[in-house]
Formats: structure tokens, C-alpha cells, sequence
């Protein structure tokens, strides 16, 4: 039997692979093929030549020499949420992460050492054990990994940054076959590479963060209005934005109301504008804090009040499933403009199908706080990210959905900075400059340094200049 690789991988080579890693190789042929190359997005449709489910570092570094030697391309799993679907490649050998799934928190130094293949409930889980978190994203099946390595943000980052800012080392399979280890002090360029310029640099099978006593019950909830109010609603929601502090982040989307028990029957499937509001400090000081929130117009529903942390890191998880069609498009902003809330309703109007969102996330606050070259993430000027989830299930829809999307993102670019945040950008190829912006000249330098062939090319790549 032979692969579609070049040149052709034989069984006897597979075999010898096979017998060497500890974790499972999945051929085209094998049971659990499918399985192993779906990702989130289902309109990624990707065929591997072979699946490598890692148990471990050493499989890694055996998994990157295997493909080297066969000259086959290198797709890496974290959570496979990418929206690019990076994680498969037609004809790659897809280094598949997934069981490397421990996470050991120091309630002492208050850090933890996550595996690769940790998703985000899994992480809230082991760091709320001892009243403990550091921010990550809103949808807890997304990876810890790809998050990361793109910059990361979440509910807890206007008071304690990116996922990047709380990254204290990891540990990296290089393109030369070698474990290294990465920090401030160890390093030093890779690990600036690493905090926001994507997988380019190696394979990391260990992050190390920082994590700060958060709840574990928190003052949080959405509030939600009719979309008829939403300019009105919008422009106080600027003005409770413009003056909150860093404890409080308020972002919004708007939608057709899903079919929560809080959300009167008689509005479930209408157009809503959803507020959810989350404060990371002392639950009395938050009540004084969101009230001015909860006093705009005449919200249909309430459901602002204490929760448990790691409940409210799942909330939305419903609305975003595994195997549904996506497509992004994400503009950063600085002012939230008259302009933009015009456009937010005009595109509002002509939402495309029941699942799609104009979700909009307040940055600001401690990520602002951090300069544009301490790491590789360079968005720090921005206030707000607006991203355009566009989920239908019909391919018939495809046109029609991308098209939505697409012109809407023009409508903004007036009013944005240019700047689009790595993990948002859905093609596979293209944005480079304005996804990595002033630094994307230095990322070329750590890619010289440390991948010069770009052995790791299939995510949201930086090309090496020699
Ligand atoms: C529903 C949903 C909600 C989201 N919400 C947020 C949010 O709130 N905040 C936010 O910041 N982002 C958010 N994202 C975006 C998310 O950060 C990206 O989709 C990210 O790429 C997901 O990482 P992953 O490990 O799941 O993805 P994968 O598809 O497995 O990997 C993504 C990329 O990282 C590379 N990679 C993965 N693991 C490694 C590794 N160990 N070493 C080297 N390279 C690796 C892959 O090759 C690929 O290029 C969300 C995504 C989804 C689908």
C-alpha cells in the first residue's frame, strides 16, 4: 500500500513508524479516519495521509523526523477550531494533539502547566479547583493551544490581558527535531515569536501560565433587548464603555434569540441585541458598577447575577456547535463611531441565517496597557473586535452567507484599524501584514532563526526571507 504523499510511504515504513510512538497512527483505511480530520468548521473537508494521535513529547519529535524524512507537510490539532481549518491539510501528515490532555496547577506560584490538547473547559476546571484562571476565550471547546499561540483574549482581559500577557514559558519541538525551552530568559526570541505569531516556530507540548484569583462566583449575564432598539441601546452601551473599568468587560452581539428559559417564548427566533456583561472583581463593587448597564431602554430579559465562573465560560457554547458552516470576517476598532452603529443595524436587518452574529468584544484595559513590541500580538491599540460569525448548515446557502459577511466587513473598514486579529482571519493564506502589522518584520527574523526551511507552514504562516 502507498500514500498520496511524494514520495510514496510504504507499509513496511508505516509499520516501523506505527511501532515507534506510543499514541495511535490513523491511515485513510483505518477506523476513526473521519473522525480524527473533522475540525469545527464543516466547511473544512480535508484528507490527511496520516493522522498521528500524540501521547506525548516523544511522539512529537518522532512525528516531526517521520515527516521530514518523507517529505510530507505538517498539519498541527490543538482544539481544531481554526477557522482556516489549519489543522488538516489535503495529503499532510496532521500531528494530531488531542490526548495530551493534563493540566498541574501550583496554587502556591499560582501557575499551571497546560498539555497541548487542553481545551478551555478543561483548564477553567483544574485552575477553578483553587479559585484561579487566567484569561482565555468565551467557547470553552476551543484548544488552549491555537488560542494562545494567536494571542488569546476573553471575558478576564481588560483587567489581566491576552492569554499571551499571562504566558510564562513553554516548552517547543523545534524544525530541527529538538525540544527547547522558551521564556523571558531562555530563548528570548522564540518566545517572543510564540505570543502571537501563530505555530510558525515549532510545536509547543507544554504552556506555562500565570493565573489570578478570580471568583469563583462572578457577577455576569446577558441582557437582552429588542433589535428595533439596538441604535439606541448601542450608543448608551458606548458611553457605559467608554468610562468602565478594567474589572468589567461588556461585549454584544446580535442575533435571533435562541430558545434560553430566560428569554420570554414569544421572542425566541426574533431578532434581539444581546449585552453580556461579566465583572472579574468584588461581586457587591460590580452591582454598582453594571447598574448603569442594566438601566439602558426596556430589555426584554435579565439574567445578570452571580455565577459560577466556570459555568459562565461555557454560556454561549450552544450557539457556536462543532459541525456547523462558518465563515468569519473581524475587523479591530480604537472609537466605537455613529457610522458603526449604523451599520451594525443596516447589516443587523439582513442577517442571513437563524445562527449567524455580529458579535462585538471589548478589549481595552490591560491589553492596551502592554507595548506593541513586548510581544508578537500587535493589536494593542485596539478598544473593540468586532467578529462576524456566519453559521448556516445548507452549502446552498455558502454564496449567500460568505457574501453577507463579506460586504459587511467592507461597510466597517472605514471606521476600523486595519488590524485583524490572527485567529479570526478564515482564509487559509492572505492578511499576513495586517494580522501581525509593526512586527511582522521581526517574526520573519525568529522564522529565519528557527524554521528557515518553513518545515511549519500550514498556519497562518510567516515566510522565512532565506
Ligand atoms: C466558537 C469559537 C469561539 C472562539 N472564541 C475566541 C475567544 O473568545 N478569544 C480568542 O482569542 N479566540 C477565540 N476563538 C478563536 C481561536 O482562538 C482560534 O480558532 C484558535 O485557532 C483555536 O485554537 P485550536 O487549538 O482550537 O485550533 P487548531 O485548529 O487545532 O489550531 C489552530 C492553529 O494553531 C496551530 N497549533 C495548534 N496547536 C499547536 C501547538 N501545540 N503548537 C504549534 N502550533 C499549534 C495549528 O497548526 C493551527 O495553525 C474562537 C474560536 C471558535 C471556533
Amino acid at each position: 500500500m502507498s500514500l498520496a504523499a511524494k514520495p510514496p510511504v510504504t507499509e513496511e515504513e508505516i509499520d516501523a513508524f506505527r511501532a515507534g510512538v506510543r499514541g495511535e497512527v490513523i491511515l485513510p483505511t483505518d477506523e476513526g479516519y473521519d473522525e480524527a480530520r473533522t475540525v469545527w468548521n464543516a466547511t473544512i473537508d480535508r484528507h490527511p495521509a496520516l493522522v498521528v494521535r500524540c501521547a506525548g513529547t516523544s511522539d512529537v519529535i518522532s512525528a516531526v523526523a517521520f515527516a521530514k524524512e518523507r517529505d510530507l507537510p505538517i498539519s498541527v490539532k490543538g482544539g481544531g477550531h481554526n477557522i482556516a481549518g489549519r489543522a488538516v491539510e489535503d495529503d499532510a501528515l496532521m500531528i494530531d494533539l488531542s490526548p495530551m490532555r493534563s493540566v498541574r496547577v501550583d496554587p502556591d506560584a499560582r501557575t499551571a502547566r497546560v498539555e497541548p490538547g487542553v481545551v478551555l473547559s478543561e483548564l477553567d476546571h483544574e485552575t477553578q479547583a483553587f479559585g484561579l484562571a487566567t484569561p482565555v476565550g468565551y467557547n470553552s471547546t476551543t484548544g488552549v493551544a491555537g488560542l494562545t499561540l494567536g494571542g488569546g483574549f476573553g471575558w478576564l482581559s481588560r483587567r489581566y490581558g491576552m492569554t499571551v500577557d499571562n504566558l510564562v514559558s513553554a516548552d517547543v519541538v523545534t524544525a530541527a527535531g529538538e525540544l527547547v525551552h522558551a521564556s523571558e530568559t531562555e530563548n528570548e526570541d522564540l518566545f517572543w515569536g510564540l505570543r502571537g505569531g501563530g505555530g510558525n516556530f515549532g510545536i509547543v507540548t507544554s504552556f506555562e501560565f500565570q493565573l489570578h484569583e478570580v471568583g469563583p462566583t462572578v457577577l455576569s449575564g446577558p441582557i437582552v433587548h429588542p433589535f428595533e432598539d439596538a441604535a439606541s441601546v448601542l450608543s448608551e452601551y458606548r458611553e457605559f464603555a467608554a468610562d468602565a473599568p478594567e474589572d468589567a468587560a461588556v461585549w454584544f452581539v446580535i442575533r435571533h434569540a435562541p430558545p434560553l428559559p430566560f428569554i420570554p417564548e414569544e421572542w425566541h427566533g426574533r431578532k434581539v441585541l444581546i449585552l453580556a456583561a461579566f465583572y472579574a472583581g468584588e461581586m457587591s463593587e460590580g452591582e454598582e458598577v453594571l447598574r448603569p448597564l442594566r438601566e439602558i431602554g426596556d430589555p426584554i430579559a435579565d439574567a445578570v447575577g452571580p455565577h459560577p465562573y466556570a459555568g459562565w465560560q461555557q454560556a454561549f457554547d450552544g450557539l457556536a456547535p462543532a459541525g456547523a458552516r462558518n465563515y468569519w470576517k473581524s475587523h479591530n476598532f480604537v472609537e466605537f463611531t455613529d457610522g458603526m452603529i449604523e451599520t451594525f443595524v443596516e447589516y443587523g436587518e439582513r442577517i442571513p441565517s437563524e445562527g449567524t452574529e455580529i458579535a462585538c468584544a471589548q478589549l481595552g484595559g490591560a491589553i492596551n496597557d502592554v507595548p506593541v513590541d513586548a510581544t508578537a500580538y500587535p493589536h494593542r491599540d485596539a478598544r473593540f473586535t468586532m467578529n462576524l460569525h456566519t453559521q448556516w448548515e445548507d452549502p446552498g446557502q455558502d454564496e449567500a452567507c460568505i457574501a453577507w459577511a463579506r460586504d459587511m466587513h467592507e461597510a466597517m473598514t472605514p471606521h476600523a484599524t486595519g488590524g485583524v486579529y490572527a485567529n479570526f482571519v478564515p482564509e487559509a493564506v492572505g492578511d499576513q501584514q495586517a494580522a501581525y502589522r509593526e512586527n511582522y518584520d521581526r517574526l520573519v527574523e525568529v522564522k529565519n532563526a528557527w524554521d528557515p526551511e518553513n518545515l511549519f507552514r500550514l498556519n497562518h504562516n510567516v515566510e522565512p526571507s532565506r
